[in-house]
């Protein structure tokens, strides 16, 4: 007898970007204990949770202390009282019609886009940008749906569709067969967006190629520009190709609260092996009646209050005070002459190394003479190689003194 590990965790890249990071700063601030870092690298919100969500979550708690309102198992799918406030406030004001039953609410994007590949068979093959949020690769790594990663840092039989200023970090549609594409818009790392016509070019290629789009769309309230498409759902036929995650993370500060929620529409089918059509959604609520059981009641009802008035405005200060930063890390790189990336539509700023240093290099000189953390771009995977993303997740005045210290290095 002998437990025989899943080998294709084998195959996984370990993902040293982060402890990479966090080493060398550790490293740096040994030597440099007086330096005062400025951290502009993590994902992560700083801001806390406004006042009307933590009203909200009090309340919930307390009503879970009584008996007359106490609560138990909820449904895996979320309650109708969120449900039904995503639809009315997240859909349909973009002209977007859809049933209770295709909102799934969840712990979040990661958790969603990570899980939902379990779906379909193994021998699909999945096409991701390049670079991309490493949640998309690894779990399909992880289910074998991969083969080795090279020395050129590709996975055998994925398909990269890279995202450079060469393209103006617009994909071209793969030259091979897919069958998945990860789409990100607003997208992290690069803060880039699609039009309405950029995606619909992908919604069309889905349909005419038996595709499935899976959108996250994490970074939706970020967007501030017209024709930017805040659903997929919004480009006409996208209902019978795509699927969309959203997460309250980053709009409203719920890294730490966990909450999102994907939405699986009725019209999307795939095959089995007898190429007969079998419908998506009842197979995601399988799988979610399974292997999940809800996202507590507070939360719920915390993620609720963000649909109040007073809740959307406490969130849209955050979400301009974020944007602010943004502005003024783009306008400080450009007035230095970096070409600069994002930070329009999106707290993620991805600006082009001068001189074509490599990312891990200037990462260096950002730390050592700047004493500001940053993320290289190489450890989002091959095309982010030149890059470097830096995020507007920080004080106002912790901004402006990082801007202050990059403009004046010498390049
Ligand atoms: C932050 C982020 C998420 C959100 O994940 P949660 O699990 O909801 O916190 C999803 N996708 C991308 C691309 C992200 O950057």
């Amino acid at each position: 007898m002998a437990v025989n590990v899943n080998e294709y965790y084998s195959n996984i890249q370990n993902n040293y970007l982060f402890v990479e990071i966090a080493r060398r700063v550790e490293k740096y601030q040994e030597e440099n204990p007086d330096a005062d870092l400025i951290k502009m690298g993590i994902g992560d919100v700083t801001r806390p949770l406004t006042k009307t969500v933590i009203k909200a979550f009090h309340d919930a708690v307390d009503e879970m202390g009584q008996a007359d309102t106490f609560r138990g198992y909820g449904p895996e799918q979320g309650y109708d009282f969120l449900i039904e406030d995503v639809i009315k406030n997240d859909f349909n004001p973009l002209g977007v019609e859809l049933k209770n039953s295709e909102v799934f609410i969840s712990d979040g994007a990661k958790c969603d886009t990570g899980n939902f590949q379990e779906l379909f068979s193994q021998d699909n093959i999945i096409a991701v940008t390049d670079p991309v949020y490493p949640v998309y690769v690894d779990s399909n790594v992880m289910a074998g749906r991969s083969g080795k990663i090279g020395d050129d840092g590709f996975y055998e039989n994925i398909v990269y569709l890279p995202c450079t200023s060469e393209n103006n970090f617009v994909p071209a549609l793969p030259e091979e067969d897919v069958d998945i594409i990860y789409l990100c818009f607003p997208n992290n790392p690069t803060g880039t967006t699609l039009t309405k016509d950029q995606l619909k070019v992908w919604v069309d290629y889905a349909k005419e190629n038996d595709a499935l789009i899976l959108f996250d769309a994490a970074y939706e309230a970020f967007i501030s520009t017209d024709n930017v498409p805040h659903s997929i759902y919004e480009i006409e036929g996208a209902k019978e190709v795509a699927i969309e995650f959203r997460s309250y993370s980053k709009v409203a500060g719920f890294t730490g609260t966990r909450c999102g929620y994907c939405v699986v529409p009725e019209e999307v089918y795939v095959k089995n092996e007898a190429g007969e059509d079998v419908q998506l959604n009842p197979l995601w609520n399988r799988r979610q009646s399974t292997k999940f059981n809800g996202v507590s009641y507070p939360v719920q009802r915390a993620a609720q209050a963000i649909y109040t008035p007073e809740g959307r405005k406490e969130i849209q200060e955050n979400l301009d005070y974020y944007m602010k930063n943004a502005a003024v890390i783009r306008e400080s790189l450009e007035s230095i002459g970096l070409e600069v990336y994002g930070g329009i539509d999106s707290p993620y700023i991805w600006f082009k190394t001068p001189e074509n240093i490599d990312s891990w290099t200037f990462f260096d000189i950002l730390l050592d003479e700047a004493n500001v953390v940053s993320t290289p771009g190489a450890g989002f995977g091959p095309s982010g190689e030149g890059y470097i993303r830096l995020t507007a997740f920080n004080t106002y005045e912790k901004t402006v003194e990082a801007m202050d210290r990059i403009s004046k290095l010498e390049f």
